[in-house]
């Protein structure tokens, strides 16, 4: 059966990673979560003091990280940098408050558009973020845009980080999707945007299973159309 590409893009906290997830799992695809990734690089720069308004600093910080997703013993995909498990580390607010501000340097997106190219380019993948419809795979065969409602993305996550037993207050949280929104939306580099050809999905009244069948009937039927 031939393979496609799915990007999943959207806001913050909208239920873009769960939802990549378990669709890649049913289909048998690779899933990769590319804010992870910015999340990785924002770990290095802030453990290292890596100055943002240097770019041959963060030039030559980039060429230093080596980022790599491998699964765990729950089946679910950990991101790696220089063979560290990150994954535990890079969830933590500190990462969250600081992560849109270096998601807009040019050189960083440059580098981890290139390597989520890389890969993509077999397809056979599910990517979510915030660019993967309108620039890091522009001719996926299935795109989607996720919003919800703020307050309802904020207690998800609240709960998403209990489960991990990370307590953070509802406020705290809100303010910080708030502000990635704003910076992620408004920045001059790729911003966040609804490519023309993604399907809005609005996820404040839809539970995550009703989600996950949807976007599979729809990677069903874009997999059985003739190109
Ligand atoms: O997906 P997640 O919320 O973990 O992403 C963290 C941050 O990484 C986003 O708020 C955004 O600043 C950045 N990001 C991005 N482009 C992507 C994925 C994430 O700029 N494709």
């Amino acid at each position: 059966m031939r393979k496609i590409t799915i990007a999943i893009d959207g806001y913050s906290a909208c239920g873009k990673s769960t939802t990549a997830k378990e669709v890649a799992a049913i289909l048998g695809y690779r899933y990769i979560d590319s804010g992870a990734m910015y999340r990785a690089v924002t770990l290095y720069f802030l453990d290292n003091h890596i100055s943002l308004t240097n770019p041959k600093e963060i030039d030559r910080a980039l060429s230093q990280i080596h980022l790599s997703f491998h699964l765990n013993s729950h089946s679910a995909s950990d991101a790696f940098m220089n063979g560290v498990n990150v994954e535990n580390k890079i969830r933590k607010m500190r990462i969250s408050e600081n992560v849109s501000q270096v998601s807009t340097i040019k050189e960083v997106r440059h580098a981890m558009v290139s390597q989520q190219r890389k890969l993509g380019k077999d397809k056979g993948i599910v990517m979510d973020g915030r660019d993967i419809g309108s620039v890091v795979f522009p001719n996926a065969e299935l795109k989607l845009f996720l919003t919800a409602d703020i307050q309802v993305r904020a207690y998800r996550r609240q709960q998403e980080l209990l489960e991990k037993d990370k307590l953070v207050d509802l406020d705290t949280i809100l303010s910080n999707i708030t502000d990635r929104d704003r910076i992620d939306s408004t920045r001059k580099e790729s911003p966040l945007i609804k490519a023309k050809d993604a399907i809005g999905l609005d996820t404040t009244h839809v539970t995550i299973d009703e989600q996950v069948d949807e976007v599979v009937r729809m990677a069903i039927s874009k997999i059985l159309l003739k190109k």
